[in-house]
């Protein structure tokens, strides 16, 4: 329950420009933006659908930058909000924002209505990446406005995108240790989409940018997930959320409905890959827990058919903790697969 938030989007409003890649209206759906009614109207939806479980939610402002609104329609969406975290309904409030929007008087308003989270969109930590893209501010500000987001014992939470013009997966490795180093509770990664009405579209149309595939997004945010949780950061979204507006007008790019179980698929392969390496080609039988079954396997058996190739006949069975059995029944290895292989 911790992360299902009641979102309410503030689509484009606060942004002192468009980035390259940025079309709100066509990631959220909304091009309305939210009253302070429409906050109370979300907040007691779910209080009254979700009952006592609203007690580990936050009220989440997402899709523009929150703190560069207009200082008056921010504190009367606040003012909607803070009651419910007052009277203890609501965990917290989080909101996602520019880090060149982050100041000591922003953050002592936000401390004061009761918000626990604050995200920034970052994208990369690289300047150059930065400033081809239209963000309009530096890695050097990312780094200022998490230092004084964590002062506040405040949870941080930060996006980077990869595929972006201008970045290769080895900038998108660097930008994932720069924000380890920021010790964010959590991250998002988003593989760049090419939206209408963006530069990235202008860019896509006259050949300048050729967006990631999507066994290249695959493959580069499955490691930027396994290094993020081998160190403790939450990856709390991989991929856009899927939405009809976005599957519809969407003009190339990475995107899948299901893009995390892609990527946590894409671990477990080259966990076993790294798990038979040492064993003789043949059949083998792995016992797993259910849960990790379907992952294991790969979208449509994958990973069972990438083993195969390889020479590894691998049957996949829930109720055992990562034990191989050859086929004759012995027991080959008996370990913990989660550790096998690193992909960093
Ligand atoms: S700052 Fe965020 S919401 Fe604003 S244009 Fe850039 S990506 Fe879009």
């Amino acid at each position: 329950m911790r992360h299902a938030n009641v979102a309410v989007f503030v689509p484009h409003i606060g942004c002192p420009h468009r980035c390259s890649f940025c079309n709100q209206w066509t990631i959220t759906g909304k091009t309305k933006q939210p009253s302070p009614d429409d906050v109370r109207n979300a907040a007691e939806t779910a209080v009254a659908s979700l009952g006592e479980k609203t007690k580990e939610a936050e009220i989440a402002f997402f899709g523009g930058s929150f703190t560069a609104i207009s200082p008056d329609y921010r504190r009367s969406l606040l003012e909607a909000a803070a009651p419910y975290v007052r009277s203890g309904q609501f965990r917290g409030i989080r909101l996602s924002t520019r880090p060149d929007a982050i100041d000591d008087a922003i953050l002592d308003e936000l401390c004061n209505y009761g918000v626990t989270t604050v995200e920034l969109g970052a994208q990369s930590m690289d300047d150059a990446v930065l400033l081809k893209n239209g963000r309009g501010h530096t890695a050097e500000q990312v780094r200022t406005a998490s230092h004084a987001i964590l002062e506040r014992h405040l949870c941080l939470g930060l996006q980077m995108m990869t595929g972006l013009p201008g970045d290769t997966p080895e900038g998108a490795c660097r930008t994932a240790r720069y924000f380890a180093e920021l010790h964010p509770q959590e991250v998002r990664i988003y593989p760049a989409i090419v939206l209408p009405g963006t530069q990235m579209a202008e860019w896509y149309r006259s050949g300048s940018y050729q967006p990631e595939t999507l066994e290249e997004a695959v493959a580069l945010c499955a490691g930027l997930l396994q290094y993020f949780e081998e160190r403790g950061i939450r990856v709390i979204r991989l991929g856009l959320h899927a939405s009809p507006e976005l599957e519809k007008q969407r003009l190339a790019g990475p995107w899948h409905p299901a893009f995390r179980e892609l990527c946590e698929g894409r671990r477990w392969l080259v966990r076993m890959q790294s798990a038979f390496h040492s064993l003789p080609q043949g059949s083998y039988t792995l016992m797993v827990p259910e849960k990790f079954l379907s992952q294991i396997k790969g979208q449509k058996k994958s990973n069972l058919l990438a083993l195969a190739q390889l020479g590894y006949q691998v049957t996949v069975k829930p109720g055992g903790s990562f034990i191989l059995y050859g086929d004759d029944g012995s027991i080959l290895v008996k370990e913990n697969f989660i550790n096998a292989g690193s992909l960093t």
